[in-house]
């Protein structure tokens, strides 16, 4: 899936630590918003997170063009 580069630090040094569903830059330690974790599989809890993310990112992206 597509895992946008932080917008804060532009690292791509991302992690998701295990059984919580959220993305931290592993450059300046940004998280993106918690996620539902899925009871029984890492890969969705994973796919949460970046979802989450995804969205944070183009949030922010949006903030800055808008000036
Ligand atoms: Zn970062």
């Amino acid at each position: 899936m597509d895992k946008k580069p932080c917008p804060f630090c532009g690292g791509t040094d991302l992690a998701t630590p295990p059984g919580v569903a959220i993305v931290v830059c592993g450059d300046c330690g940004a998280c993106g918003p918690t996620r539902l974790p899925h009871p029984r599989s890492d890969s969705l809890t994973i796919l949460n997170a970046f979802t989450g993310w995804n969205e944070r990112v183009n949030a922010t992206e949006k903030e800055k063009s808008d000036g």
